[in-house]
């Protein structure tokens, strides 16, 4: 037999056009050589031009799906994203408290960018109190950090105040993506974790960021920490994906682009 790739799995709910959640997770997975897997935990109906409509899975079945993969295929690293519901939150963390899975990734998501809700606001709190604990790494976006930490974040010094104090809450680690700091000409990313503050700067992309490029990052780490690359050299490895990608970006339909392969040397 071949050798068997990673195990990485995703957590998210489905985006039936294929530019975000679970579909682009597993695109990522797949190019990054792991093993994808996909539990939904939500169907959306949507197009490039946005999301017209949610529907949450019931939270029972979203856990029984996953226990049923850790009982026969545990994931080397998992990440969540769209939880669509506080039920989906409070199931996920009960499993979480009896069987903790190893290189957790979360993204704090609360709403899309084209406004749709894809978790409750009593989900996000739920989800500050009871799941950031359990991950290796949270990577909110300027706005979902400052939810979680309740102060805004406007510049790169909030940004480093803000990682440090949601660390302190809980998390291992925290991202914070810059993508939406003012910073006119570059964007700048903020970690905090056991070393301390890293930032990573680079030109900011001009024109429209495209559909699911949060998903893709949070997708392209969790891949890396499945072949075992420590946390560090895993976010460096996914902003440079993901700076590949935005560049490769391509518009399949009639609203925002979609993300195109972030590899280096894109196999045929
Ligand atoms: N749809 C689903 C299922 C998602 O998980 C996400 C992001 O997490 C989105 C849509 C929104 O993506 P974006 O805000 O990049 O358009």
């Amino acid at each position: 037999m071949t050798r068997t790739p990673p195990r990485a799995l995703s957590i998210a709910g489905s985006d039936p056009s294929g530019g975000a959640g679970l579909q682009a997770d597993v695109a990522v997975f797949t190019r990054l050589g792991a093993h994808p897997m996909a539990v939904p935990t939500a169907l959306t109906v949507q197009n490039s031009v946005g999301v017209a409509e949610v529907m949450p899975l019931p939270a029972a079945f979203v856990t029984r799906q996953l226990a049923h993969l850790l009982a026969d295929m545990p994931p080397a690293a998992t990440k969540t994203g769209m939880l669509g519901t506080d039920e989906v939150v409070a199931a996920l963390a009960d499993l979480l408290d009896g069987r903790p899975l190893p290189n957790l990734v979360i993204d704090p998501i609360r709403h899309a960018s084209s406004g749709a809700e894809l978790l409750t606001g009593p989900g996000h709190r739920l989800l500050a109190e009871r799941l950031l604990p359990h991950a290796a790494l949270i990577t909110p976006n300027r706005d979902e950090a400052a939810l979680l930490w309740g102060q805004p974040v406007t510049n790169g010094a909030d940004a480093a105040r803000c990682a440090q104090a949601l660390r302190e809450s809980g998390a291992r680690a925290v991202l914070i993506t810059g993508g939406h700091l003012p910073d006119k000409n570059h964007v700048v990313d903020t970690l905090a974790d056991a070393e301390g503050i890293t930032t990573w700067r680079h030109p900011r992309h001009m024109g429209a960021v495209p559909h699911g490029t949060g998903c893709a990052l949070t997708a392209a780490i969790t891949a890396h920490l499945a072949h075992g690359l420590p946390l560090r050299e895993s976010i460096r490895r996914a902003l440079g994906y993901v700076g590949r990608a935005i560049r490769a970006a391509h518009a399949p339909g009639r609203g925002r682009p979609y993300l195109g392969d972030g590899r280096e040397f894109p196999q045929e």
